[in-house]
């Protein structure tokens, strides 16, 4: 039998939480299907160990989880620890190292969820977004110099190499031909900045050269915000930077209905190294320890896990089990409008799994 070593990061507030229902439900599944399983290594990086040590992961923390099959993370964040400091001594130091240079923010309105766009009734929207994981302005160029002085100069450079965007342009292309309607809608802001957004239009043209069987277009970071609350169903499948991405996927998982439900996949194609799976959402720590996370974007996000573990049956019955527990409005935690628990939602979802006969 196969067994999967799978990392897992909770971090801080709602990821441990969670990544605990995660885990439980993944392990459902594995028993279910009979022909896998999963060994589980946790690690308690994040905020809690950066208090106790001064760093957000050990040294030799990327040494440590290199060999597994891949990462099931939840979130950082602390409200007394600056965010900097958690993201890039967390997120971006496993992304960024480990080549996870796709990052795949799938977007549906599942069934028994309501989008609040008044022109949504379900199916029609249905997106991915490919953000691009490993440059541009989440590189970490730049600097400040004469700090706290009146005469301040700060700098972030959106750093972009012609290779970087040329595979990200490629991987999305790709995926949009893998889908129904091959729709592609490359998202830049060319207009204003003028150096490394017009290279990511002349790539995107010459790219676009080897997939004539996708019908794509070009699009204003600004103007796609407006097309997708005004013409959500003229889109499919969405690639742009880093921060451009950033933003619209937390627009899209609010026109999907929450983002406690949205996951999304940092991935290394090439599989160099492992890919790391996590929902979108960050720590909450509005709402963590109270119980009431929605762990629907994990369980959304352990599918593409599968998926990416190549156990395709056991993600589409899990997505199966998902729907048929959104489906059911007593099963909504709060942030869905209903008075659902996490540990409600979790049972629910291995009370699907167990009875799903497919
Ligand atoms: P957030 O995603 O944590 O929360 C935004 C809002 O959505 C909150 O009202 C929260 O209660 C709600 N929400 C989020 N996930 C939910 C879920 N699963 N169920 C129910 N409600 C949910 O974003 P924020 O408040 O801007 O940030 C909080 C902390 O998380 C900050 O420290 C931030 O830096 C960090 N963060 C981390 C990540 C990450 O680790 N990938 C992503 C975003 C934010
Ligand atoms: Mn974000």
């Amino acid at each position: 039998m196969k067994t999967y070593r799978i990392a897992a990061i909770p971090g801080d507030g709602i990821g441990v939480e969670v990544i605990a229902a995660g885990v439980e439900v993944l392990q459902a599944l594995a028993g279910r299907d009979g022909s896998f399983d999963f060994a589980f290594d946790h690690f308690d990086w994040g905020s809690d160990y950066y208090k106790r040590t001064g760093l957000m992961m050990p040294d030799d923390g990327r040494e440590q989880i290199k060999g597994h099959d891949a990462i099931f993370f939840g979130a950082v964040g602390a409200p007394d620890v600056p965010d900097h400091v958690t993201l890039w001594g967390l997120r971006l130091a496993i992304c960024q190292p480990f080549d996870q240079y796709a990052n795949v923010r799938p977007t549906r309105v599942l069934p028994g969820i309501t989008s609040p766009l008044r022109s949504v009734s379900g199916p029609e929207l249905d997106w991915v977004i490919v953000r691009e994981n490993s440059e541009g302005e989440y590189a970490g160029v730049g600097g400040r110099v004469h700090k706290g002085f009146p005469e301040e100069v700060a700098t972030d450079v959106s750093m972009m190499t012609r290779s970087g965007v040329a595979r990200i342009i490629r991987y999305a292309f790709r995926l949009a031909r893998s889908r129904p309607r091959k729709l592609l809608t490359v998202v830049t802001k060319s207009n204003a900045q003028r150096h490394a957004m017009v290279m990511w239009d002349e790539i995107a043209a010459e790219v676009a050269a080897e997939f004539p069987d996708v019908t794509w277009d070009k699009m204003l970071v600004d103007a796609m915000t407006m097309r997708m609350v005004i013409k959500p169903q003229s889109i499919d499948t969405i690639v742009a930077t880093n921060l451009h991405a950033d933003i619209l996927s937390d627009l899209a998982a609010a026109l999907a209905g929450s983002l406690g439900i949205a996951p999304t996949a940092n991935l290394n194609p090439e599989r160099a190294f492992p890919s790391m799976f996590e929902p979108i959402h960050g720590s909450a720590f509005d709402i963590a320890g109270k119980g009431i996370a929605n762990p629907i974007g994990t369980f959304w996000t352990a599918t593409m896990m599968l998926d990416h573990l190549g156990e395709p049956a056991a993600s589409a019955r899990l997505m199966r089990a998902i729907e048929r527990v959104t489906a059911d409005a007593s099963f909504h935690t709060p942030d869905l409008g209903g008075k659902a628990t996490t540990r409600q939602v979790t049972d629910a979802v291995i009370a699907a799994i167990a009875g799903d006969n497919a």
